[in-house]
């Protein structure tokens, strides 16, 4: 396996693995590995000659100090991880490698998508991440990338960036890896005490719940009713945002009319950890 800080390295060797016509699959992360990414790495080294695993904790898109600062980061562990699935590139830059201008001169809006859920309450998240994004896609030139759904709002943002600046990359969305116990796996589950992570298992139940009642009754707000009690029941859990969104436009919806589809986000914080997940419903 290749490890690269620097872009000129990891653009050196991939220009050499594209002229021996291998393909190249790219796996954006922020490291604090774990199943999640596995799913990625695993798709990414079967459809591609050469994976590349980045793994940058990207501190524009954060838009809150204190869940910058606590964010996991083992890049040692990380290392031995992606060693052993295989992986054949990463790419570990410095911030000041990515970001050797202090100031911002470009910020990437993602108009009525970037008011809602994640966008309204991480002001310039999309921002952040459609700029990490935008560079990683420029310094490696991958042919395809791979996210997971369980950020299905980015998934969203990134396949407009790709649309809208006709980035030549596929993209490949990865359905979210849970525990047995149903949690969506993350990185910020690691920060979770062991009261606040059975907690959390809870937010999965909540949105069961309320795509059974969606589908059974056709309403939204039956639905969401039940699964505002479940989390707000546990006083270990405070819930942000529990809303539905039809995933073609991700615009938020109150009631299912003609939709095949539905989306049911969720954003809940365990103690001072900040979750999120989301269950696709299929109503026909
Ligand atoms: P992160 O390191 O949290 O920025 O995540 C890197 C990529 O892994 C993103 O595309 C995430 O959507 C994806 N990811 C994170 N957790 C999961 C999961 N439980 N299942 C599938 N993909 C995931």
């Amino acid at each position: 396996m290749r490890v690269f800080t620097t872009i000129k390295q990891v653009q050196r060797f991939l220009r050499k693995a594209r002229e021996q016509r291998n393909s190249i699959g790219l796996v954006p992360t922020m490291g604090a590995l774990h199943e999640g990414h596995l799913a990625l790495v695993e798709k990414s080294l079967k459809e591609n000659h050469v994976t590349v695993c980045s793994v940058f904790v990207n501190p524009i898109q954060f838009n809150n100090a204190q869940d910058l600062k606590a964010y996991p980061r083992s890049l040692r562990s990380d290392l031995s991880k992606l060693r052993k699935w295989g992986c054949q590139v990463v790419f570990a830059p410095s911030e000041i490698e990515m970001y050797p201008e202090k100031e911002r001169i470009s910020s990437i809006s993602f108009g009525e998508v970037e008011k809602i859920l994640e966008g309204e309450f991480r002001p310039g998240h999309f921002a952040g991440v459609a700029t990490v994004v935008s560079k990683l896609f420029n310094i490696v030139n991958p042919d395809k990338a791979y996210f997971g759904l369980k950020d299905l709002q980015q998934c969203f943002v990134i396949d407009q960036l790709v649309k809208e600046f006709s980035f030549p990359v596929k993209l490949r969305f990865i359905k979210t890896v849970r525990e047995k116990s149903g949690l969506a796996v993350s990185s910020r589950n690691k920060r979770l005490t062991f009261e606040e992570r059975e907690a959390a298992i809870s937010i999965y139940k909540a949105l069961k719940t309320a795509g059974k009642i969606m589908i059974e009754s056709g309403s939204i707000a039956r639905g969401r009713t039940a699964a505002k009690k479940i989390i707000e029941d546990n006083n270990l859990l405070n819930l942000e945002y529990f809303e539905v969104i039809n995933p073609e436009s991700f615009k938020k919806i109150s009631r299912i009319t003609k939709e095949k589809e539905i989306a049911i986000c969720t954003a809940v914080y365990a103690g001072n950890v900040r979750l999120i997940d989301n269950l696709m419903v299929k109503l026909s």
